[in-house]
């Protein structure tokens, strides 16, 4: 079945001609032409991933991705415009999944495309993982504490599924690098505890349980830590 795309993108002749190039590829295009537009698509709809120009009418695409994100941890590239390095800080802030500036080669778009697509689909194991009141259902992509949904970017998606994956086993920062970001990425540990720290404050500070633990000098282990004090 084809990957189906959605496309947020107000330039009318780019939109056409990225719609041409990804339909030529083998993916299902949807488009929308203005932030309101596309943000209701992506919240309708099940895309495998959004394209997301930032500069829209009626809503931003930082707007867009920051509600979107309350609820779905879809794989989302930003388009941004050239040089706009506050565009891309705060859509990987908000948790967009990468971004492309224009303009751009449509070899590179694509290349980035199926990256983003490869990481959406590593959580497709038959799988329900749970930790104390944490479940993380991984074929639905649904996170859920005490039964209520927490939405995660997609990034935090993969870090909390990789702790889990490792409950109770101490993993080290290179490992969760190595696991979860891209080989290759050169953004240093302290990206990882950056990540553990938005983890924290959507899980542990929000529901005031305690899971996700620091081993000093080594990484970090999720457990449930009630279960310990039994
Ligand atoms: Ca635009």
């Amino acid at each position: 079945m084809a990957q189906h795309i959605l496309l947020v993108e107000d330039e009318t002749k780019l939109a056409r001609v990225l719609e041409l190039e990804l339909g030529y590829e083998g993916y299902e295009v949807t488009k929308a032409a203005d932030g309101r537009e596309g943000l209701t698509l992506a919240l309708a709809g099940s895309f495998d991933l959004i394209l997301l120009d930032i500069m829209l009418p009626l809503l931003s695409g930082i707007e867009v991705l920051r509600r979107l994100r309350k609820s779905s941890s879809v794989p989302v590239i930003m388009l941004t415009a050239r040089d706009s390095v506050t565009d891309k800080v705060s859509g990987l802030d908000y948790g967009a999944d990468d971004y492309v500036t224009k303009p751009f080669e449509i070899e590179e778009l694509l290349a980035r495309i199926r990256v983003a697509l490869r990481h959406g689909q590593s959580g497709t194991e038959n799988e329900v993982l749970e930790c104390g009141a944490l479940k993380m259902d991984m074929p639905r992509r649904e996170v859920t504490v005490n039964g209520t949904a927490v939405g995660l970017t997609k990034r935090e998606f993969d870090l909390l599924g990789y702790l889990l994956k490792n409950k109770g086993i101490v993993v080290t920062r290179e490992q969760l690098l190595e696991h979860v970001w891209d080989i290759g990425f050169d953004g240093g540990t302290n990206t990882v505890d950056v990540y553990i720290r938005f983890l924290r404050g959507k899980i542990d500070d929000a529901f005031g349980i305690k899971l996700i633990s620091t081993v000093r000098g080594v990484g970090y282990v999720i457990k449930d830590t009630a279960d310990n004090e039994r």
